[in-house]
């Protein structure tokens, strides 16, 4: 069959066409501009008709995907804005809840083929910021960060911002489903990674034009930081295991329906430090320093293993693989 991928450049989004074409789909990648999908079809050149392009320049505009759903088995939207520097919480919200509710309207009413739509939600519409330590699980909802993002407006903090774009547009995507009952002929799956990070392989110039999570994960091997720092963390997920994730959610019946959080564990940046290669060159931290952390948030991920049969990557691995693509591309 043919999967239509949103935001075909993307960390993730990337390695999700590598595997989807090396499991013998069809892929068209939806990118917003002509410039950014010629890196895509040189990096794909291998598999010929088998990956074509569409450009969707305005993801918000109604009826934005009605030619680019036509023809295509499954959608899997990964498109939505993750930077920490927008002023509006609406910069985040507008294009991550109308571009979510614009492909959803457009297979509604072009996608006659879709049996299957995926959408890469995030643990920021699990997780809520509390005192004690929790372990989250697909029960559990991010109402705080909307809340927060209304209440505070420009003066929320970045991630609050960021959480309620995913929160809302998660929630836009269950309600859109609720309301068509009846009138679809897909289902929905909805993957709610924690961080991602790993190895890259869509164009990235220099480390600062990484994105987000990469770009953090990168600064911290690089540039000096305090021990408060180092005993921070989240939760995290390789790429590589997430992008397996989406592939998986077309392949499994029993996947449809489903909110599944994707998640290989818990880390404080020393730990990730502690993994890297000893003879790397990058900064080593304050070894061992991590040793006596609690992790404040952790994940219940039993359903992605018995739903998508996923097994997940660990920390030395996946430092292992980033350090290497970053030496190789002289970083
Ligand atoms: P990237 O920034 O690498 O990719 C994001 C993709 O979305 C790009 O193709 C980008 O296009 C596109 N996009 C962003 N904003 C817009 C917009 N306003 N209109 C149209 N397209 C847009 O991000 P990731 O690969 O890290 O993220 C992929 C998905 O995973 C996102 O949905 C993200 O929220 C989610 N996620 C990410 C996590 C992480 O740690 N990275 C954690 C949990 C979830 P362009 O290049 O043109 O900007």
């Amino acid at each position: 069959g043919k999967v239509l991928v949103s935001g075909a450049n993307g960390f993730l989004a990337t390695w999700l066409v590598r595997y989807l074409l090396e499991a013998g789909f069809a892929v068209r990648g939806a990118v917003r501009s002509p410039a950014k999908g010629a890196r895509l079809l040189e990096a794909f050149a291998q598999y010929g008709d088998r990956f074509e392009l569409v450009v969707v320049p305005d993801i918000t505009k109604d009826g934005a995907f009605d030619e680019a759903v036509e023809g295509v088995n499954a959608i899997e939207h990964t498109a939505s804005p993750f930077h920490l520097d927008a002023a509006d919480p609406d910069e985040l919200i507008v294009p991550a809840v109308q571009g979510t509710l614009s492909i959803l309207q457009s297979a509604l009413t072009h996608g006659k083929s879709v049996k299957r739509i995926v959408v890469t939600s995030s643990s920021a519409a699990v997780l809520q910021i509390q005192a004690e330590p929790k372990t989250f699980s697909e029960l559990d909802w991010n109402e705080q960060a909307p809340r927060d993002a209304a209440e505070m407006g420009r003066a929320a903090p970045a991630m609050t911002k960021y959480r309620a774009s995913k929160a809302l547009s998660e929630r836009a995507a269950w309600d859109f489903v609720e309301r068509h009952k009846g009138q679809l002929n897909w289902d929905l799956v909805v993957l709610n990674p924690s961080f991602i990070y790993g190895p890259t392989i869509h164009p990235v110039p220099a480390p600062a034009q990484l994105n987000t999570s990469a770009r953090q994960f990168h600064t911290i091997f690089t540039a000096p930081a305090d021990a408060a720092t180092l005993r921070g963390g989240a939760c995290w997920v390789d790429v590589r295991d997430l992008a397996r994730a989406h592939v998986l959610s077309l392949l499994k019946a029993e996947a449809g329906g489903e909110r599944i959080i994707v998640s290989a564990g818990a880390y404080v940046w020393q730990e990730w430090l502690d993994a890297a290669p000893r003879s790397s060159k990058y900064q080593k931290g304050i070894p061992g320093a991590a040793k006596d952390v609690v992790h404040q948030i952790e994940y219940d991920v039993r359903k992605s293993v018995r739903v998508l049969g996923m097994a997940y990557r660990g920390m030395e691995e996946t430092a292992r693989d980033t350090v290497a693509d970053w030496e190789a591309r002289g970083w």
